[in-house]
């Protein structure tokens, strides 16, 4: 007899707080609401959305296993209703949270259903930057994860770039002068490029997906130095960056990853000061040395 097996459906067929916690891991969904469920000092969480939850995580998970065919239909309403055994409003709730995760969509007509889609990236950078503004990352933070994350991004670049990669850094490079050229009174993503383009070479893509979420919180926290600064002093801003991207590149190109990482810190070193006069920062001290009446 397998007693253990016995005592776990014993724990599961329970409504109290050890089922619900066992029903969380494998996303299975129970169907009773479970009076007693509410979980404390939270905001009160309707049934549906945490069941559509549960379900929406075990389909992603699903996803990711079978290696994220895009374009694979995983099945029509009824189909999916029948087989996770839920109800409507849960599969449609599941559904919209799928579609905003960027996993899956709906196709309507013939040969239409669950439909897997590919994650949009750039939303993705969006939500995360988000989150760390919403959080309140300071400068000085975003500049700590800078170092942490670009050094290491520099020196492996060095080591993996193949000509493609050196192709797309030199044409970036081209494009952000140009973008010096044409100052708006917003940061030009196209003058952090340079650095996303650089993680990219290292062929990591969590490194390529965090420099691009930290490249968007600097344009960010640039912001308030870009409304003060004269034109002058932005110009000056990034053609010195731009000489500083073009001794990185050159490093990277040349495979010297101590010289790249030496530059990029030295870079990193230089522009935070002056983003950090954006927000969160302990802007009296910070400022001090910078005179806006010599301009
Ligand atoms: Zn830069």
């Amino acid at each position: 007899m397998p007693a253990k097996k016995g005592s776990e459906t014993a724990a599961a067929a329970k409504p109290d707080s050890k089922a619900r916690i066992a029903a969380k891991p494998n996303g299975k969904v129970p169907k009773s609401n479970g009076r007693g469920r509410t979980p404390p000092a939270k905001v009160a969480t309707r049934p549906t959305e945490k069941l559509a939850e549960g379900l929406a995580r075990e389909i992603e998970r699903e996803v990711i296993e079978q290696g994220w065919p895009v374009g694979t239909v995983l099945g029509s309403e009824t189909e999916l209703l029948d087989r996770f055994s839920v109800s409507r409003a849960v599969l449609r709730e599941a559904i919209r949270l799928l579609e905003h995760h960027g996993v899956a969509g709906m196709r309507r007509g013939p040969g239409g259903g669950l439909i897997l889609t590919e994650p949009n990236d750039q939303a993705v950078v969006r939500s995360v930057t988000l989150l760390l503004e919403y959080e309140h990352v300071t400068s000085a933070q975003l500049f700590e994860a800078r170092m942490a994350i670009e050094l290491n991004a520099v020196e492996l670049a060095s080591e993996r770039i193949t000509e493609p990669g050196i192709a797309a850094l030199r044409e970036a490079l081209e494009v952000e002068l140009e973008a010096a050229d044409q100052l708006g009174p917003l940061p030009d993503p196209s003058l952090d490029r340079i650095h996303e383009l650089i993680a990219e070479a290292t062929g990591n893509p969590a490194m390529r997906l965090f420099v691009a979420v930290l490249g968007q919180l600097t344009s960010l926290h640039a912001m308030p130095s870009y409304r003060t600064g004269s034109a002058r002093e932005l110009r000056r801003q990034a053609l010195g960056a731009h000489t500083a991207h073009e001794a990185i590149v050159e490093a990277v190109v040349a495979g010297d990853s101590a010289l790249a990482r030496h530059r990029m810190l030295r870079h990193l070193q230089a522009i935070a000061p002056w983003v950090a006069a954006g927000p969160g920062a302990p802007a009296p001290a910070a400022r001090r040395g910078r005179r806006t009446t010599s301009d």
